[in-house]
């Protein structure tokens, strides 16, 4: 048996006749941007989150580098502020502070590979002027501490939602608990479209205007730019299909935690550490282990497909030699130890019985 660690072939046939039939309806319209799809699903989604604004941008990244954009634009952010950011996160976070010149402060994880929150008061100084947050692996990273702590030192709070669909934070979805929120629906997210795509949600209408025509080349009406924007918009294809999979978003998750509680419960943890999460839309089901090169052969060899997220931490690539020699531990451990197994929502329980079976007999045997 081959065991993929993401299948979208099989994600996407779940709703094909669905999918089939709200792309042939954009198709026939003759109209692929700025319409009736976007508008559907920016609303939906919206209200889905629970803002009063989305705004539908090109992909994740650019939702990220759309929000410190407009915060610059509007005076709220300058060059050379500093921004807190989780160090263990995807390169993207940190690209979107990095455009924009703002001054990315990385801070180590919790044990449930999260942003410290105790961390955050340290890392904070005069130049100090937002969190960056992270749900990352679709954990909420969010806590009453870091609350706190942006309110007492007037921060202002990002979310990078990305990993994170879904997730509910006292009554509230995560994109809506900060001032702002990025969210990717690249393909192999919880919630992912047929190509790139993303979104940005607010309350603050301001900033919801600015990020609108800073999307669409900085035009506030046609042929009138009073910002040097950029071209990131949601197409009406993939709002199409995005509107038709956010009905299902709540019922995948559901499926993803009930593999995951199995998981957690029945992988014996010999060889390996096991992170759970309290809160988690398990857009990744991270394990822990020493010899994580040679559980990722072994499950290779036996047919089952894992990946590690991520194998070398952002500051340690060579796109940011200025922290090159910047040691941060608990994010250098991660990144070597790292696993992560299928949990996706069309996995069979056979699959998910294999996987557990397999990694347990490694444990014994090796
Ligand atoms: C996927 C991802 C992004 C970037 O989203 P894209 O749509 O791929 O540009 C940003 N941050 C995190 C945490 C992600 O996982």
């Amino acid at each position: 048996m081959k065991i993929d660690y993401l299948n979208l072939q099989r994600i996407t046939r779940q709703h094909a006749s669905e999918i089939h039939e709200a792309v042939e309806k954009v198709v026939n319209s003759g109209w692929y941007l700025q319409g009736e799809a976007t508008n559907d699903f920016e609303t939906s989604y919206a209200k889905y989150i629970g803002t009063q604004h989305c705004i539908g941008c090109g992909n994740g990244l650019d939702a990220l580098t759309l929000i410190f954009r407009a915060y610059k634009v509007l005076g709220k952010l300058h060059e050379g502020d500093e921004v807190i950011v989780p160090a263990n996160t995807y390169i993207a976070s940190i690209l979107s502070l990095t455009e924009n010149r703002l001054k990315p402060i990385l801070a180590e994880p919790d044990a449930f590979l999260q942003l410290d929150a105790t961390r955050i008061e340290t890392a904070i100084t005069p130049k100090t002027r937002a969190v960056l947050l992270v749900h990352l692996y679709g954990t909420c990273a969010m806590n009453d501490l870091i609350n706190d702590i942006c309110h007492r030192h007037s921060l202002l709070l990002i979310e990078d939602n990305a990993q994170g669909h879904g997730l509910i934070w006292h009554g509230k979805r995560t994109g809506s608990i900060g001032d702002a929120a990025a969210h990717s629906f690249y393909p192999g997210k919880n919630l992912g479209a047929l190509g790139d795509a993303g979104a940005v949600t607010t309350d603050d209408e301001t900033l919801a205007m600015t990020i609108r025509s800073l999307g669409n080349y900085g035009s506030s009406r046609k042929y009138v730019f009073p910002y040097q924007g950029l071209n990131s918009r949601l197409d009406e294809v993939q709002a199409a299909v995005l509107k038709v999979k956010l009905k299902y978003l709540d019922d995948d998750n559901q499926r993803r935690k009930t593999i995951a509680e199995r998981y957690d419960e029945e992988l014996n943890q010999r060889s390996i550490k096991l992170v759970r999460p309290d809160n988690s839309v398990y857009h990744i089901y991270p394990i822990l282990c020493e010899r994580r090169d040679e559980l990722q052969e072994y499950l290779a060899s036996k047919g089952i497909g894992t990946m590690i997220h991520y194998p070398i931490p952002p500051h340690q690539q060579a796109c940011y030699p200025e922290w090159n020699s910047l040691h941060l531990p608990l994010t250098e451990h991660i990144a070597q130890t790292e696993l992560s197994l299928p949990c996706h929502p069309a996995m069979t329980d056979e699959e998910v019985e294999t996987v557990i079976q397999t990694i347990n007999h490694w444990s014994e045997t090796y």
